[in-house]
């Protein structure tokens, strides 16, 4: 028995479940004790599938909503007293107080909140899909949700999806695209004490740099909201030894693109911008950006819902997530959370429990009839 109790709350359901703790690969504990706390419940149907968990009503209305978040988390930090940033630690109350712990922002709190509702909206207006994956943290081939979406499609068949990593409570509509790039440069190998013998490759490879210092990004507004674009050289290999005229140099270059672009235009981009060097240029990871989708009519619901009173607008997720995945489904989807991704992944991470109980409100809310 897990005695994980999902009536107490999704601020006390936060401090439980960060106390069980879930390393990317070491989720089993957690997913044990969401399965059997979710399977008591007569209005769910619970799948279990690795160390994921997936849960449903089937109620016949007319839309489905998936609300989607990771169990995992990045590895404990210990301090230099060898103190563990695992048991959480409640400052204050737990309405307006702060919860600190590994995985509290990212992404334990939105995890709770799925949890509570979950288990306590027996009835809710739309069909309700709760995904809980694994290994979001780590490379992109364990995300389980990758896995799940092939094979279980029939678990993603929805109208809309929320994924609710850590946004402060705001929406962020859609997300950047990636793509990495290997720039090759070749020269010639000579003793350095007769260097016009060779040709330098790491010389060649200048002309690169000085475009990515010239380099103008784009800011470009889509669907109403700015996304800023980023092209970055992240790596430079090159060298033989302290005496001889290098034959080769690489430049790996990340391009974070907005969603007007798909992955062959950001690659034509990049191209482009490279264009006359004498360069070898191999793309050598992507993935697609994710449009906002903020005007379609269930989005733009959800926006007035869990943003009424608020005075900040939905913004531009800055980075992947996975509602891209969902947007490859042609399952329009946001970001929105209790948590402060700035906090994610940090030893000292900590949540806002006031903002875990708006988040709990304010989804309820969305997702009930009006009484
Ligand atoms: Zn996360």
């Amino acid at each position: 028995m897990s005695g994980l109790d999902l009536t107490l709350g999704a601020a006390r359901v936060t401090a439980a479940i960060v106390d069980i703790e879930s390393v990317s690969g070491d989720e089993k504990a957690l997913a044990d004790a969401v399965e059997e706390a979710l399977r008591p419940y007569p209005h769910l149907e619970v799948l279990r599938d690795g160390d994921s968990v997936l849960a449903r009503t089937d109620l016949g209305r007319a839309e489905r909503v998936i609300l989607a978040g990771h169990l995992d988390t990045v590895p404990i930090a210990v301090d230099s007293t060898g103190r563990r940033n695992v048991p959480s630690l409640l400052e204050g109350d737990w309405e307006t107080g702060t919860l600190r712990g590994c995985g509290t922002s990212d992404m334990k709190a939105g995890v709770a909140v799925q949890l509570v509702l979950a288990a306590t909206l027996a009835e809710p207006n739309r069909d309700v899909t709760y995904v809980f994956y694994e290994c979001e943290e780590v490379e992109a081939e364990r995300n389980s949700l990758g896995r799940l979406i092939r094979t279980r499609p029939e678990w993603f068949a929805a109208d809309f999806a929320v994924l609710l990593e850590p946004s402060n409570n705001i929406v962020e509509g859609g997300c950047q695209g990636t793509m990495r790039a290997r720039l090759t440069f070749r020269g010639a190998r000579a003793h350095s004490a007769r260097s016009w013998l060779g040709e330098n490759a790491i010389h060649k490879a200048g002309a690169a740099l000085r475009r990515l210092e010239e380099y103008q990004p784009r800011r470009v507004e889509v669907e109403g909201l700015e996304f800023r674009e980023g092209l970055n050289a992240v790596g430079v290999t090159g060298g033989v030894a302290g005496n001889v005229i290098p034959d080769e140099c690489s430049i790996l270059v990340n391009f974070r693109f907005a969603p007007d672009r798909d992955e062959a235009d950001a690659e034509r981009h990049i191209r482009e911008v490279f264009a006359g060097l004498d360069a070898e240029i191999l793309v050598t990871d992507s993935a697609p950006a994710a449009r906002p989708g903020l005007h379609l009519p269930l989005a733009a619901e959800f926006v007035g819902a869990v943003m009424a009173g608020m005075q900040a607008r939905p913004t531009a997720k800055f980075g992947w997530t996975d509602v891209a995945r969902f947007a490859g489904l042609g399952v329009p989807g946001v970001n929105y959370g209790p948590g402060d991704g700035a906090l994610a992944h940090k030893p000292d991470e900590s949540v806002d429990l006031g903002q875990v109980v708006r988040c709990a409100e304010r989804v309820r809310s969305w997702l009930s009839f009006a009484s």
